[in-house]
C-alpha cells in the first residue's frame, strides 16, 4: 500500500520588534520568575525570603506590542480575574548550561517591558490542589511585550510601573529584585540549556490585580520607556 504525502503545513516563529531597527527577533521559549521582589512574594502569601522559582508560557502566547500605539489584548475565556504583572523581560542572542554570571551577561540580546497576564482565578485553584500553572500562565496572548530594546548590560536599578486607566497600580524598583537579572539566567541554565530566541520574564513588584474589558494598562521601566495595552 502507497503512503499519501502528508499535507504541507506552515509554521512560523512568533517574533517581536527590536527597537530603532528593521530587525524582529525570533521567540524561542518564555521562562518566567515567580516572587522576585519581596513585596510581591507577601501579596502572594510568602513571607519574602523563600527563594525565587521557575514556570514557562509557550512562545506562542507572546502578544508584540507596538511602540507608537496601544496593544491589544482580547479577555481569555475560562477566567473572571484576569491580573496584570509587569515585568523586565531579557532577551537572549546566545545560551548555554551552566553558566556563570559573566557568561550569562554575554547572552544578553537586550530588554524589554512585559506583561505577564495570569488568570488568578485559576492559578489559585491550581496552587490549592497542588496542580501545574499552565492555563493560569500559558494562554493566548498572556505575554504582552514591547519592543526589545538592545543592549549589553541588563538594568540593575530603575522604577518598574503599571497603571490602569491612569490609575497606578504597581510600582518598584528593580533593585529590589530578590535574584538580579544575571543570577536569573545563571540559575536558569543549570535547568536548561538556554538558546539564543530565549526571553525570560524577570518577576513583578506588588500591586498585582484585575483588569476588564475596556481597560487601558500602561507599563513603564526606567530606560526602556512605556507600553500600553487595552483588554478587549
Ligand atoms: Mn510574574
Amino acid at each position: 500500500m502507497q503512503a499519501s504525502n502528508p499535507p504541507s503545513i506552515c509554521v512560523s516563529a512568533p517574533t517581536l520588534p527590536v527597537a530603532g531597527s528593521d530587525f524582529a527577533f525570533p521567540v524561542r521559549r518564555i521562562f518566567c520568575v515567580a516572587r522576585n521582589y519581596p513585596e510581591h512574594a507577601k501579596e502572594m502569601g510568602g513571607d519574602g525570603r523563600e527563594a525565587p522559582f521557575f514556570f514557562t508560557k509557550p512562545a506562542d502566547a507572546v502578544l508584540a506590542v507596538p511602540a507608537n500605539g496601544p496593544g491589544r489584548m482580547a479577555y481569555p475565556s475560562r477566567t473572571a480575574n484576569l491580573h496584570h504583572e509587569v515585568e523586565m523581560v531579557l532577551a537572549l542572542s546566545s545560551g548555554g548550561r551552566d553558566l556563570s554570571l559573566e557568561q550569562a551577561a554575554a547572552c544578553l540580546f537586550g530588554c524589554a517591558i512585559g506583561i505577564d497576564m495570569t488568570r488568578r482565578d485559576l492559578q489559585a485553584d491550581l496552587k490549592a490542589k497542588g496542580r501545574p500553572w499552565d492555563v493560569a500562565k500559558g494562554f493566548d496572548q498572556s505575554a504582552p511585550i514591547g519592543p526589545i530594546h538592545p543592549m549589553t548590560t541588563a538594568p540593575t536599578r530603575g522604577s518598574i510601573t503599571l497603571a490602569v486607566n491612569s490609575a497606578e497600580k504597581q510600582r518598584g524598583d528593580i533593585a529590589d529584585m530578590l535574584w538580579s537579572p544575571l543570577e536569573i539566567v545563571a540559575e536558569l541554565s543549570t535547568y536548561f540549556e538556554l538558546k539564543a530566541g530565549d526571553l525570560v520574564f524577570t518577576g513583578t513588584p506588588s500591586g498585582v490585580g484585575p483588569v476588564e474589558r475596556g481597560d487601558v494598562m500602561s507599563a513603564a521601566i526606567e530606560g526602556l520607556g512605556a507600553i500600553v495595552v487595552r483588554v478587549v
